[in-house]
């Protein structure tokens, strides 16, 4: 593979001058990484959630006929004064999915259901609100406009175009448009398979007695909940102890099964270098101090399995560091985006971020890009926003608290009471 500039260096960056900026080290991994390749036809409703690989061209038009958007009566508009009521002849009923089966005539019209085939011969429906009944006569008010309450043939999908590009995350409304065509199946991106281990000779597994000054893992379900929302095939290796061998054996079984490999713990500066000797030896990697709190340093890069066989698998690497916010932090900022890109989703959607009033005052250093957590609620039909409280990387309960992320700006200094903030919000609706 092509050397990374793994060792590229932000010196706009004011706090430290080796330091990246989050944007740069998100751009830079979504310029590296590449959608996996492997398709698989599945049943619609198996592939809410995956990733389309072709396009969905309409076979047919949506809708098929034109058709009525309201309960009234089908009318030609060319028969109704424009000044005074016109009086027209009922000749039938058009029901939805039972259409008419006579023309209507000059001088006529069909009473007609929402949803019904317009009759031949009619190009307008009259709301039944507004038209008066006076046994076989119906009576129109003048006002009405062309072409009013009709919904034509085609008009929301053509038949032989695309009607959902490749690239698209299929959501229910993708669904149900793939529905509406009449097509059962379709071809989707495969999953992408993501390995993920814990390195610290300190942390214990759920299950087992904690010893002295050992800490439970958490991570692992953190990244797990987040990988499983995506849609990956999680790969839980559980927790690696700080051996070469041990991380060496896990490193390559993951990287031979694996697209991607995530790790968390092992980057930090005051780490035993070995396990960065480590990943480093076995592929590609560099050790980022991105300009950010939490979740200062990083690896990225790519890790070969060594000869399996006649192929030489590789997975890429991102090394998060230990701190349980600061893997929920570089997971959302960094991982999540280069994985939407794998998954071949396309185009990227944008972080959703919009401007909360922050109204308590938060203590923030320049140079560094911050990701306090914060409560939204609303006041005075403003969006506003609290920061949780101790904002300390360890402390995993200020996510459990949070909704968003009050991004403060790598040059911005402290936020006083009232001034405005960006926030990235954790749910949507959708
Ligand atoms: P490290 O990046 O390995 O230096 O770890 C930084 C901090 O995060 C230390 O306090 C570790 O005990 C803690 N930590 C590392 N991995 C985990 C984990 N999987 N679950 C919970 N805490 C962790
Ligand atoms: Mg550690």
């Amino acid at each position: 593979m092509t050397t990374l500039p793994f060792t590229c260096l932000d010196p706009m960056n004011s706090g430290d001058p080796n330091a990246l900026s989050v944007e740069r080290a998100r751009q830079h991994l979504l310029d590296t990484v590449q959608p996996v390749t492997g398709h698989e036809r599945l049943f619609i409703r198996q592939a809410l959630g995956r990733v389309l690989a072709e396009d969905v061209i309409s076979p047919v038009n949506v809708p098929a006929h034109d058709n009525s958007a309201m309960d009234g009566w089908a009318v030609r508009f060319a028969d109704l004064s424009t000044d005074g009521e016109t009086r027209l002849k009922n000749v039938g009923t058009a029901f939805a999915g039972r259409p008419l089966d006579l023309k209507v005539g000059v001088g006529e019209t069909a009473r007609i259901m929402t949803g019904a085939v317009i009759p031949e011969g009619c190009d307008c429906v009259v709301i039944q609100e507004v038209a008066k009944v006076e046994g076989d006569t119906v009576i129109v008010p003048p006002g009405q406009k062309p072409e009013q309450n009709v919904r034509r043939a085609g008009e929301d999908l053509q038949a032989g175009k695309p009607a959902i590009p490749a690239g698209k995350l299929l959501r229910p409304a993708e669904l149900g448009v793939i529905a509406s065509l009449g097509i059962p199946e379709l071809s989707v991106r495969r999953r992408v398979r993501v390995a993920l281990f814990s390195t610290g000779d300190e942390l214990c597994s759920i299950g087992s007695p904690l010893a002295p000054g050992a800490v439970y893992d958490s991570n692992r379900y953190t990244l797990w909940g987040m990988l499983t929302r995506l849609g990956c095939e999680v790969i839980d290796m559980g927790v690696v102890k700080d051996e070469p061998a041990a991380l060496e054996a896990a490193f390559r079984e993951a990287a031979n099964c694996a697209d991607a490999i995530i790790t968390s713990g092992g980057v930090s500066v005051g780490e035993a270098d070995f396990i960065k000797q480590l990943m480093a030896q076995l592929g590609e990697v560099a050790f980022w101090k991105i300009a950010m709190k939490p979740g200062r340093p990083m690896a990225f890069g790519r890790i070969n399995a060594g000869k399996i066989g006649d192929v030489r698998s590789s997975a890429w690497l991102f090394g998060l560091p230990g701190n349980p916010v600061a893997v929920m932090v570089t997971f959302y900022q960094f991982v999540q985006p280069a994985l939407l890109r794998l998954m071949g989703i396309d185009p990227l959607p944008p972080l959703p971020s919009f401007a909360a009033r922050c109204v308590a005052p938060m203590k923030k250093g320049k140079g560094r890009t911050e990701f306090q957590r914060g409560i939204l609620f609303q006041e005075n039909g403003e969006w506003c926003v609290r920061p949780t409280g101790h904002q300390g990387s360890g402390m995993l309960s200020s996510m459990a608290k949070a909704d968003c992320f009050i991004v403060l700006e790598a040059e911005r200094e402290k936020v006083a009471a009232g001034d405005l903030v960006q926030v990235q919000v954790f749910g949507g609706l959708v």
